[in-house]
């Protein structure tokens, strides 16, 4: 088969099965991220309309997915493609800056004062490990604090105790341990990580007592997917900001997905005055993107106008104007109303689905706040990344609940969890509804599979 010629069906007359062959043949699992991968396969993407995207098979899935949270405003919105056309005509990068950075710049630093000034970067993974360089470069300290199960990005020090199990998540004295994610991370990196419990502001407390004077920054996503989509307690966040307060730590709140959240981001609705905040996803209007934000005084560690910063942040298509226009056009269009309204359609989905649970007697429950949603199988309470965590058997339920689900031509992510989009109105959000509630009540069907 040639480059230019598009997959063929396979005997099944299946274009996404043949895809997945082909493309495993020069990329390791035949895909390029295991967080939408899934077996036998996903469905291959050919576009995307408002809430829906067609897969190459032709078949119309509700997005809930939005690639993993960043399409704010779904897909092909036209303000976005009209602003990234517009920038495209006069080219897609430069080594100097243009005026495009300016106006994102201003655009957050508009939305709230804990974004006065900032720095664009491609990702979110990029934007925290620069945080986290600026605060290691602020006070001179190495360690840096996490909470369990909470996802930052893909690099050492963010990753350790992302997936920690029963059998390795305490350490000798009870708290969390710091566990290795992948393979060849080095034991100074588990040393140099502590690691937080979400849901349990105590013995948090003890342990950010103890390694406080330690510690560079403690890194918070108060509406942690990972770690069960429940909002983190308000005495929890007043635990963390104390401790940051009294021992000098940077506070960096990661914001990348929980942004969304309000109109100034997530941190006001815990009470949180980060240092620094780390977004992404919705800020790009769906192209690439990453940020760096604080306050001048903050974010003075990464001003090189007098020599040399104290630490160093860059990239070749950093702020690149495309990323720029989408994202302006995207914050734009997310105004007070729109995230007031997308926000109310979440808590109509998640009581609709409560309700429905209820009376069907199905045993799963339903967490999230504002538009992020994720269920859980089980009646017991979910607080955390401990009670959110899917043992072998209940792994295997919510997979079969995600490909019931497909099978209802709606796409929500592996973990079943999912996100709204402003093109989704009751009609939508009663849609995902009633069918989640279908799925589960039936009792997650042995015969599902994907399309
Ligand atoms: N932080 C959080 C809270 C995230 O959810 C993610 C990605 N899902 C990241 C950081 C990393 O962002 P990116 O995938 O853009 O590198």
């Amino acid at each position: 088969m040639r480059h230019s010629e598009n997959c063929a069906e396979t005997a099944s007359g299946n274009r996404s099965e043949a895809a997945f062959l082909r493309e495993r043949k020069v990329v390791p699992g035949g895909s390029m991220r295991a967080a939408s991968w899934f077996q036998p396969h996903p469905p291959y993407a050919a576009k995307g309309e408002g809430c829906w995207v067609i897969d190459v098979d032709g078949r119309r899935l509700l997005d809930c997915a939005n690639n993993f949270f960043s399409l704010i405003h779904g897909h092909a919105f036209e303000p976005v493609l009209e602003a990234v056309r517009g920038a495209m005509s006069k080219g897609t990068a430069f080594g100097m800056p243009t005026e495009s950075e300016i106006l994102l710049a201003e655009a957050l630093a508009e939305r709230s004062p804990r974004l006065e000034q900032t720095r664009f970067c491609n990702s979110g993974t990029e934007a925290v490990l620069a945080a986290i360089k600026g605060a290691r470069g602020l006070t001179g300290r190495e360690k840096i604090a996490k909470f369990e199960g909470c996802y930052h990005g893909a690099y050492d020090w963010i990753e350790v105790s992302l997936d920690p199990t029963p059998a390795n998540w305490n350490d000798e004295a009870g708290n969390p341990a710091s566990v290795r994610c992948n393979a060849g991370t080095p034991d100074s990196v588990l040393r140099e990580t502590v690691v937080l419990p979400y849901d349990d502001p105590q013995r948090c407390a003890d342990i950010l007592l103890r390694e406080g004077p330690s510690l560079a920054a403690v890194i918070v996503d108060p509406h942690a997917s990972r770690a069960g989509a429940v909002p983190m307690s308000r005495e929890t966040a007043a635990v963390v900001q104390q401790a940051c307060r009294k021992h000098g730590i940077v506070l960096i709140a990661d914001e990348v997905i929980s942004f969304r959240l309000s109109f100034e981001g997530a941190s006001p609705l815990f009470g949180l005055e980060p240092d620094l905040v780390t977004t992404a996803k919705i800020i790009g209007g769906g192209l690439p993107i990453g940020a760096v934000s604080g306050s001048r005084d903050r974010m003075s560690v990464f001003d090189h106008s007098a020599g040399k910063p104290i630490v160093s942040m860059g990239g070749t298509f950093s702020a690149n104007p495309l990323s720029m226009a989408a994202g302006l056009a995207s914050l734009t269009h997310y105004s007070r109303a729109a995230v007031e309204r997308l926000n109310t359609l979440g808590d109509r989905l998640r009581q609709r689905v409560r309700a429905g649970f209820a009376s069907s007697g199905a045993e799963a429950s339903i967490t999230g706040m504002g538009s992020l949603f994720r269920l859980h199988v089980g009646r017991h309470e979910v607080t955390g990344y401990r009670s959110a965590y899917a043992n072998a058997d209940t792994a295997k339920l919510i997979r079969r609940v995600q490909l019931a689900m497909l099978d209802e031509n709606i796409l929500l992510t592996p973990n079943c969890s999912g996100a709204l989009s402003t093109p989704m109105t009751e009609t939508e959000v009663d849609l995902i509804a009633d069918k989640l509630v279908g799925v589960v009540s039936k009792g997650i069907g042995e015969n599902s599979a994907p399309g």
